[in-house]
């Protein structure tokens, strides 16, 4: 059976100015120097993407977006459009958790911008994941469908498309997913995918996302389901975040 490559992505979130962003990716490739097995890309804001795609030109390490409009272009004050991010990169963020909180995205807004990223060319990386109180009420694997279908809603191919499941409880608090329950998850989404893909959902790379360090990367990637991680607060420090990119080769070798 394929296995979906190895893939660590850092989500800058709103950190960085251009100096700043510059100083980290430089010093994430110079750490990444001997890294072949592991798919990487970092996500920083939209200010600091072309300073940060010039800096790790031929390097191998993707750069992402953290958002895009579905349109194609318009009246559309303070948005980016697909092809402008295509433009300028090859992944893109979309339906984190603090968009669907703090700018009101649905399942449908999810899915246009699903729709319009593939078809722009661009890695689409699909972040899905329950509240604490939808765990606790035994809903968490209802709401992780609800997001995973109505997001992929009438796509007939997976290629292109990564899955995180990124816990709303796990970001950004230091409690993460025991790897079991990530792992748990994990299955659930890969045959929701394989219902709608067949066999070729074997091959998206699924994320784990939500307080990943260079110390729990290990047993999270041990996981036969869990192909790497989306990771927020360690991914701007470079030397954990290449700790954690060693790690992750070396668990998953
Ligand atoms: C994230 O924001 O996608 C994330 C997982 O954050 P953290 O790693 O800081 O929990």
């Amino acid at each position: 059976m394929v296995r979906a490559v190895t893939t660590i992505v850092g989500n800058w979130k709103m950190n960085s100015t251009v100096e700043q962003a510059r100083s980290l990716a430089s010093a994430i490739r110079s750490g990444l120097d001997s890294i072949s097995d592991v798919d990487v890309a970092v996500c920083p804001p939209f200010t600091s993407l072309q300073a940060v795609c010039g800096l790790l030109e031929g390097s191998g390490i993707g750069v992402g977006a953290q958002n895009l409009h579905h349109e194609a272009s318009g009246a559309f004050t303070g948005e980016v459009s697909p092809e402008m991010v295509a433009e300028m990169c090859g992944h893109v963020i979309l339906g984190h958790s603090e968009r669907r909180e703090h700018f009101g995205e649905t399942d449908e807004g999810v899915r246009l911008k699903v729709a319009a990223a593939l078809e722009a060319g661009l890695k689409a990386i699909v972040c899905v994941g329950e509240r604490l109180e939808e765990r606790e009420a035994g809903r968490a694997e209802c709401v992780v469908e609800r997001q995973v279908t109505g997001a992929l809603e009438g796509l007939t191919s997976s290629e292109g498309l990564l899955v995180a499941y990124e816990p709303v409880w796990a970001i950004g608090t230091g409690k993460a997913a025991t790897a079991s329950d990530a792992q748990a998850m994990m299955a659930h989404i890969r045959s929701l995918l394989s219902r709608q893909f067949g066999s070729a959902s074997a091959g998206v790379p699924l994320l784990y996302g939500g307080s990943v360090t260079d110390e729990n990367i290990g047993e999270l990637v041990g996981e036969p389901d869990v192909d790497g991680a989306l990771v927020g607060g360690a991914s701007l420090k470079a030397d954990v975040f290449v700790r954690l990119i060693h790690n992750a080769a070396a668990a998953s070798a």
